[in-house]
């Protein structure tokens, strides 16, 4: 029979990879699971400037969860780069299946995030990599010059504008109503940055071109009225960046444990509606998710996981 783990992390971003520093500094025998890189949304995060003790002049994604993961390495928790297919929560001894192999653990922290949501506009899906992106991180230098529009009013859509502005020829942010929902201080930047424009009240509705995007059409969600916009003519394209929110990942564990809205239930120590399984980060129901809500989360459900091991 294969190793039974004190404990097994599913995802490494800052709430799994917290649990992971935590669970290795208690000396658990852990192993943390994660199919792609490090970092989860972090590692597709331009700028982070409100990280307790981070960088004072700003720090990107990725630089933070470098060092995340090397604190964590230093302390012991193996890592393994799996896929999982299934999970089976209910016994004493948790089962992990995996691409690769099949895990036991005694105690499972899920830290397993939240994916982009898509902005629902026709053709989407078509243009996804040709003119439409989730990640200004990865994405803003494909459109040096060029002008782009991001959708949403939130943190993620503003922050990213800001960032986009470096890159774009002129950034448009197009919002659902007359009103961000960003942080004020982060507004205040977007609205004095002479890069940035507008657009209020409305939704993208569809996308055209030709292989690359050229086009969009808005629909003002106030008057019905539609408005095309085209890529300038010696352009040949533009970008569409997509921040409106995320969809939790926790398609695995429906039927399992509590949820809502695809959220995981937990109480304020992280424990979910099955002994020995946690839940931290974005993955759960909770009303902050930052890159320190996750950290802390995940600290919190190590230590819980610890005391479950000890006392059941
Ligand atoms: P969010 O706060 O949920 O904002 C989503 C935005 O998209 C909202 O403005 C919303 O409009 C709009 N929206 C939602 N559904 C839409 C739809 N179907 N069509 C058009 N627009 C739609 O998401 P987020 O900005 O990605 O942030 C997620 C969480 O991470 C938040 O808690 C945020 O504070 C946090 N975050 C923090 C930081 C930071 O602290 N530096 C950075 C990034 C994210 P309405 O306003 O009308 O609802």
């Amino acid at each position: 029979m294969s190793e039974i783990y004190d404990l097994i992390i599913l995802g490494a971003g800052p709430a799994g990879l917290t649990a992971g520093l935590y669970a290795g500094r208690s000396r658990l025998n852990t192993l943390i699971l994660e199919k792609g890189g490090d970092g989860g949304q972090i590692a597709i995060t331009s700028e982070i400037e409100n990280y307790p003790g981070q960088m004072p002049e700003g720090e990107s994604g990725p630089s933070l969860i470098a060092r995340l993961t090397a604190q964590v390495e230093k302390f012991g928790a193996k890592r393994a780069k799996e896929t999982v297919k299934e999970v089976k929560l209910d016994g004493e001894s948790k089962i992990v299946v995996g691409e690769r192999a099949e895990y036991r653990a005694k105690t499972i922290i899920i830290a397993t995030g939240a994916n982009p949501r898509p902005i629902g506009c026709r053709g989407e899906a078509a243009f996804v990599g040709k003119g439409v992106s989730y990640c200004a991180t990865c994405d803003a230098n494909f459109f040096e010059g060029f002008d782009v529009y991001v959708a949403g009013g939130g943190d993620s859509a503003v922050e990213e504008a800001i960032y986009l502005s470096k890159f774009a020829r002129q950034v448009t942010i197009i919002h659902r109503r007359d009103a961000l929902r960003a942080v004020k201080a982060v507004q205040d930047k977007a609205f004095a940055n002479p890069k940035i424009g507008f657009i209020w009240d409305s939704v993208v509705e569809d996308l055209r071109g030709d292989g690359l995007l050229t086009g969009l059409t808005l629909r003002n969600v106030k008057t019905g009225i539609l408005t095309a916009i085209d890529a300038d003519e010696e352009d040949g394209m533009l970008g569409l960046f997509g921040f409106i929110g995320y969809l939790p990942c926790s398609a695995l564990f429906e039927g399992q444990l509590a949820m809502e809205n695809g959220y995981i239930l937990t109480d304020e120590d992280t424990r979910t509606s099955v002994p020995g399984v946690f839940a931290a980060g974005d993955v759960r129901r909770k009303s902050l998710r930052q890159v320190v809500t996750a950290a802390a989360d995940g600290a919190i459900a190590a230590m819980q996981a610890e005391k479950y091991l000890l006392l059941g």
